[in-house]
């Protein structure tokens, strides 16, 4: 459960002994004369030979293999909007201290000040030689979209733009649970979705790769719904146009079976929600407010399958379930990107993941003795050890059946028991 946190705690954690959370720690011997002849001149020289001949053994005598760029210009961090890249940068830490713990993923944060997207492309790829992928962060739609398309083209290592993707194979992982439960398949089901940036455009794209019909969604932002017939939309808003002749959101909720919500907070009503189908599935994930609290979407509806983005409340949509262990796959095969296929492959095994029985040390953390695959638990937990064994082989295996794999596994036995440590 949350605990109400307190302003000057977080200042207080953040600002405690030596300020930010993140430190550099040594990973050889170091104490004698020869350790250092050996970890600097002359004996670095021998790597640097023999990288310099064979620019793969970077991977063999560096950092690169286990080192992510986490990147941002700090012009969409959390739900602040844009507040500069100095003051994204505790967010950026905080994603490499959860990189590190749930992963053992070394991360260097990185903000960049600037909002101009050739620069920041240009940069991200002469950063290359020293990361072994990037996970872009907290970058403003539409910039995000293209920096993250042409990244992912000029790059020879993964790339992935958390805040699209992440929410997209957590919450798909979620709606094909969801659905299960209530007995509905995905192909017929009628989608609502509020909010057509970044994380929304993501979302529904993964939603139709996994079995979606895009007649059946209709698609909101805030002018309300994304009609066929009007002028102002992007190329990524028109791929969601509805031919149907709706004018708000309100009249798009009726005999809906799922609403996603990555708009705003308290802009779903209680009547909206008692106007969908039967058994309707609501995923009210604005941050930190949710489209409709969960109080009030149960009070309104007995037969909802509830997910917000909160931890105090059941079936959080968090993309620290998705991040740590995607990267991880991707980084132990070597993929030289993160296809649809690693994505896809991530979503299935998060949601079958969750109908597997939970462990006592899960139970433990959420004070109780009955977590059960249903209504209530639709996706596992944060803290759950196996989502490290589980998620980072199925992404792994999808980087090499997808042929992206420079240097792929041959013992699954051995790999799965080395994370499972
Ligand atoms: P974004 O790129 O800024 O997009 C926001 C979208 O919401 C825009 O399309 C905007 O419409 C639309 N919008 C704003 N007010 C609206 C309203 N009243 N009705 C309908 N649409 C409205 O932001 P984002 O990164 O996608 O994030 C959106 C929200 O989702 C935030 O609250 C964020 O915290 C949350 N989120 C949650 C998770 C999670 O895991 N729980 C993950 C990612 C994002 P226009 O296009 O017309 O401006
Ligand atoms: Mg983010």
């Amino acid at each position: 459960m949350q605990q109400k946190i307190r302003r000057e705690d977080a200042l207080e954690y953040h600002a405690k002994g030596r300020p930010g959370k993140l430190e550099v720690i040594p990973s050889k011997e170091y104490s004698t004369q020869r350790d250092l002849t050996l970890a600097y001149s002359p004996g670095v020289a021998e790597p640097c030979l023999a990288i310099a001949a064979n620019p793969e053994d970077v991977y063999k005598y560096t950092t690169k293999g286990n080192l992510v760029a986490v990147i941002s210009n700090g012009t969409a961090v959390l739900g602040l909007g844009d507040i500069g890249p100095e003051a994204g940068k505790p967010v950026m830490e905080g994603k490499g201290l959860l990189f590190k713990i749930y992963a053992d993923i070394d991360v260097f944060d990185i903000e960049l000040n600037t909002k101009n997207v050739d620069e920041f492309v240009r940069t991200v790829k002469i950063l290359e030689p020293t990361f072994g992928g990037v996970n872009l962060e907290d970058i403003k739609a539409p910039e995000c979209f293209e920096i993250e398309e042409r990244l992912k083209k000029e790059l020879n290592i993964p790339v992935m733009h958390d805040d699209q993707h992440g929410t997209a194979i957590i919450s798909g992982a979620a709606l094909l649970n969801a659905l299960e439960i209530v007995g509905k398949k995905i192909d017929e089901v009628k989608i609502v979705v509020n909010g057509a940036g970044a994380s929304a455009i993501s979302c529904t794209k993964l939603y139709v790769a996994l079995g979606a019909n895009v007649k059946n969604i209709v698609m909101c932002d805030s002018k309300g719904p994304i009609r066929a017939d009007r002028t102002d939309l992007d190329e990524r808003k028109a791929l969601f146009a509805t031919s149907r002749d709706l004018h708000s959101l309100e009249e798009a909720f009726v005999g809906a079976d799922v609403f996603i919500g990555l708009s705003k907070g308290n802009v779903v009503s209680q009547a909206m929600v008692q106007s969908m189908a039967e058994n309707p599935i609501v995923f009210a994930m604005a941050n930190p407010t949710p489209e409709i609290s969960y109080e009030e979407a149960l009070a309104a509806r007995p037969d909802i399958i509830m997910a917000t983005g909160r931890s105090d409340y059941p079936n959080q949509v968090n993309n620290v379930l998705g991040f740590p262990y995607i990267f991880r796959g991707a980084l132990d095969v070597r993929a030289t990107e993160i296809n649809e296929a690693m994505k896809l492959a991530a979503t299935l095994a998060l949601a079958d993941l969750a109908k597997k029985p939970v462990p006592d040390l899960v139970n433990m953390a959420y004070s109780t003795d009955n977590l059960m695959f249903g209504r209530t638990y639709i996706i596992p937990k944060p803290v759950d050890p196996r989502l490290l064994s589980t998620v980072a082989p199925a992404v792994a295996r999808a980087a090499m059946e997808s042929g992206v794999a420079k240097e792929p596994i041959t013992d699954w036995e051995a790999y799965e028991s080395q994370l499972a440590r």
